[in-house]
This record gives C-alpha cells, sequence and structure tokens, in this order.
C-alpha cells in the first residue's frame, strides 16, 4: 500500500542551505515515488519561521518550480518546536506519514527510505539516532551526555542522541498534536504518545552551510524547558534540602543550649554571618526553582495560540 509522506523542515535563517536542501529531499522523494514507495502527492513542507533573510522567498521560488516544494510562513520567530509542530498540524490532514528533519542537513536524508520501510513493518515512530557525536565540540558532547543522565534521573523518558529527525505516523502525529501545553519539548513528549517505536542510526554530519541557530544561550533554555516542563523532580530536591537544613539547625540548637548551659558563651559574629548568607542562599534558589513552575502555569492557563500562519500554500497544492 502507498502512502503520502510529507517532510517537515523548519528553518530559521537558511538561505545558505535551502538550495542544496531542496536538491537533496527532492531527489529522495522523487526516487521514492518512481519506486512506489510513496505516492506522488508527497511533499516537503518548509516552515519558515520568521527568517530575517532571504529564506520564505526562496521557499516561494522553489515552490513555484517544484510540485512537491510547500511552505509556511509564520509571521514572526516563534521557534524550532513550534516550527516543527505547526508543519505537523498542518501536514497531519493529508498525510500518512511526517517526517521532520532539520533544514541544515546534518542528519543524514539517506535513512528516510529505510524509516519508511520501518514504518510498512508495522512502526508508528522511528526515531533517527545519531551513532556518533564526533562532528560536535568537546563541550556540546559532554554538554549532551549529562542532559541525557540528568534526564533519566529526573525520570523523564528521552531517545539519547536523536533530535527531532523522526518519522511518525498519522496516528502518532494526532497523538501529539493532542498535548495541549505551550513549553513544547517534542523529544520528550513523542515518547509518551505511545505507539510502537523503533530507531534507525546515522552518522550526523557537519551543517552543510551557515551558522548554528542554536547559541549556548538558547540551548541552555531549551534544556531548562525540557527539564521543568516534564519533571517536578527539583521540587522534591528542594524539599529534601528542606529537611536536611532543618535537621542540621537541630544539631546546632542542641550544641548552642548545651554550651550556653555549660557558660562557654561566645559571641559568634562569623558562624551568624555564615547561617545568614547560607539560608539566604537556599532560600533565593527555592523561590527561583517556584518561580519556574509558577511562569509555566502562568503561560500554559494563558493558551496563548502557539503560531500564527501568516501564509500557507500546502492546503491548497494538496486539494488540487
Ligand atoms: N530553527 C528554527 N527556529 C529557530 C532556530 C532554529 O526553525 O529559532 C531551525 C533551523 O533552521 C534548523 C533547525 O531549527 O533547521 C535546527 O537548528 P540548528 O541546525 O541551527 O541547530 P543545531 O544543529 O546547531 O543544534
Ligand atoms: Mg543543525
Amino acid at each position: 500500500m502507498k502512502n503520502t509522506l510529507t517532510i517537515v523542515v523548519p528553518c530559521y535563517n537558511e538561505q545558505e542551505v535551502l538550495p542544496e536542501t531542496v536538491k537533496e529531499l527532492g531527489d529522495i522523494l522523487e526516487k521514492l515515488v518512481d519506486k512506489n514507495v510513496i505516492t506522488p502527492k508527497s511533499k516537503i513542507l518548509f516552515v519558515n519561521d520568521g527568517s530575517k533573510d532571504k529564506t520564505w522567498k526562496l521557499i516561494s521560488k522553489y515552490t513555484k518550480e517544484h510540485n512537491y516544494v510547500t511552505g509556511l510562513k509564520f509571521s514572526r520567530n516563534y521557534g524550532h518546536q513550534n516550527a516543527l509542530l505547526a508543519g505537523m498540524s498542518v501536514a497531519v490532514n493529508y498525510s500518512d506519514i511526517i517526517i521532520t528533519i532539520d533544514a541544515d542537513l546534518q542528519d543524514d536524508v539517506n535513512i528516510i527510505p529505510k524509516m519508511i520501510e520501518k514504518y510498512n513493518e508495522g512502526y508508528d515512530v522511528v526515531y533517527g539516532v545519531r551513532n556518533s557525536r564526533k562532528t560536535d565540540t568537546f563541550f556540546k558532547r559532554r554538554t549532551a551526555l549529562a542532559f541525557y543522565s540528568l534526564m533519566k534521573k529526573l525520570g523523564v523518558n528521552l531517545v539519547p542522541d536523536s533530535a527531532d529527525y523522526r518519522l511518525l505516523s498519522k496516528r502518532a502525529t494526532e497523538g501529539l498534536l493532542a498535548f495541549k501545553e505551550r513549553n513544547l519539548f517534542l523529544r520528550g513528549m513523542v515518547p509518551l504518545v505511545g505507539y510502537s517505536s523503533t530507531k534507525v542510526y546515522y552518522a550526523r554530519k557537519e551543517r552543510f552551510a551557515g551558522e548554528s541557530k542554536y547559541p549556548l544561550s538558547k540551548m541552555l533554555h531549551f534544556a531548562l524547558n525540557g527539564i521543568t516542563s516534564f519533571s517536578i523532580a527539583p521540587i522534591h530536591l528542594i524539599l529534601y534540602l528542606g529537611l536536611l537544613t532543618v535537621a542540621i539547625s537541630i544539631i546546632c540548637m542542641v550544641y548552642v543550649i548545651i554550651e550556653k548551659c555549660l557558660g562557654h558563651v561566645v559571641s559568634g559574629w562569623s558562624s551568624l554571618m555564615i547561617s545568614i548568607w547560607l539560608l539566604g542562599g537556599i532560600q533565593l534558589i527555592s523561590i527561583s526553582v517556584i518561580g519556574e513552575y509558577i511562569g509555566k502555569i502562568f503561560s500554559e492557563v494563558k493558551h496563548r495560540p502557539r503560531f500564527t500562519i501568516e501564509e500557507e500554500n500546502y492546503t491548497r497544492k494538496m486539494k488540487d
């Protein structure tokens, strides 16, 4: 049975790589259509995430040149995760299979046929997993490793070394879209959708052109969002810290009372200062973590739209 595939590609200032991306993904798509693996209605859907360069111009140009290229334009930059979700929510109505992939060609497009094979074997979710992190800097490798092990300790189910390169069936996509949260961390959400899943391994390459759109600040924010969106373990940690502090202070109290009874009272300026600083620090950390969650509640209860689509030609092309 043939299925319709849509490849969703988020793009933020990707004018340097886009021509090559269209070429490589287009080749794969055409080959799969020729081999009768997917229907000729299959498409590439570029989601322009408020790019400031010529990305949307290029997408519009390719939309006219190739029938299989479609585009969707955000009214501003909403971020990678929202771009992926928007692409999926538009594509799900007309596709049996959705593959998401970054625009920069770091992920090997040649495993797409293998992913579809796995889908045909009955898997609803196929993760693209990198088999090495050689192309990463030492720093990124270490931090990624630390992040995955921390998440595991916090009880969050992630597929290590899989980013947002994956295949989802129609029903898995619908399941994912039913998650109504605003703070998106898709790689944590996909395993929660369930269904049968498998992995396909590939070697991740260097970015084809341009530079990373994920500077350290965005990466840290993303990691923090992943933790606080998926786990309340930090709150428990504070509870334990508080209990420990109370226990220590009880011991101190006993000690102080004994000292007082024995008449060894010393005016302990230094210990006083230390406790003030220590307690002050603990309180500040606690307040900031609680604040983090209140911030989440704040943004969730507002139920703001996750994105606004300014322009979209996918639906029209699919209806033709
Ligand atoms: N991206 C996006 N919006 C953003 C930042 C990034 O749509 O605000 C896209 C970007 O165009 C790329 C993908 O997300 O297709 C991953 O970004 P990048 O390759 O720069 O991240 P890295 O691989 O360096 O982690
Ligand atoms: Mg990249």
